[in-house]
């Protein structure tokens, strides 16, 4: 089953309104490959002047973050409607900087990600693990807790990407090494194999995330299992079209 490869790119709390115009300003200029599905995410304040500048077909404006709750008093959550609102048509959820910094916890990010499904986005579920958990050895077991809980509430799969981020590896340089990857990617298909049925976990893309870079990115070309990336740093750089370009 040929899955389009995909490429998301995470600006996290980084930039002004002139740095994300430029960065758009330069995909702009750029031909990007037709066959592969680019998302950018700005931080919130700048996804509406990111719609309102991105004039690339293939290239799709998503939150990082998103509120399970349509409005109200939630001071500082942003609603999936309001994101919808100004044109973006994704979110991430359960990114691990949430996961850890923010102490987001398994079942949240589950309802997040259902409720931003409901509401009409498409969805970048983040999930990995952290040193201490891949040092003892429960790579797998992690992914697949943090996988159950969202498969638990959530049926069709068809509108979410899957992206394994092992914790140890973002913003380090420490990529995952390609084989490292396609052996975690081929365990968490064969686990939502199990848990939202083979057809839909074959069709449903899987992300490596983690330092990944314009030189690296090619690497990772022969590995079955790995559908694409999510992106940081390199993002927020010009190398960031290689990384679109690595598969050609
Ligand atoms: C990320 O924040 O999702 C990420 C993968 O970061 P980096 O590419 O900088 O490691």
């Amino acid at each position: 089953m040929a899955r389009q490869f995909f490429v998301g790119g995470n600006f996290k709390m980084n930039g002004t309104k002139e740095s994300v115009a430029q960065i758009i300003a330069n995909l702009n200029s750029e031909e990007l490959p037709s066959q592969v599905e680019v998302v950018i995410a700005p931080p919130a304040p700048y996804l509406g002047l990111a719609v309102a500048e991105n004039k690339q077909k293939t290239v799709a404006i998503s939150a990082q973050n998103v509120f399970d709750k349509a409005s109200g008093a939630y001071t500082g959550e942003i609603s999936p409607a309001q994101v919808k609102d100004l044109g973006a048509t994704w979110t991430l959820t359960g990114h691990s900087e949430r996961r850890t910094i923010i102490k987001e916890s398994d079942e949240f990010v589950a309802d997040k990600t259902k409720f931003a499904l409901e509401q009409g986005l498409s969805v970048i579920l983040c999930i990995g693990e952290t040193l201490e958990e891949r040092k003892a050895n429960v790579t797998l077991d992690v992914c697949a807790r943090q996988l159950d809980a969202a498969s638990k509430i959530i049926k069709d799969w068809t509108n979410i990407v899957v992206a394994y981020e092992p914790v140890w590896a973002i913003g380090t340089g420490l990529a995952a090494t390609p084989e490292d990857a396609q052996e975690t990617h081929k365990g968490i298909r064969a686990h939502l194999a199990k848990t939202i049925g083979e057809e839909q976990a074959a069709a449903v893309r899987i992300l490596y995330g983690g330092s990944v870079n314009g030189k690296n990115a090619k690497e990772f070309k022969d590995k079955a299992d790995v559908d694409g990336f999510l992106v940081g740093g390199a993002s927020l750089k010009p190398e960031f079209v290689d990384i679109i370009k690595s598969r050609l």
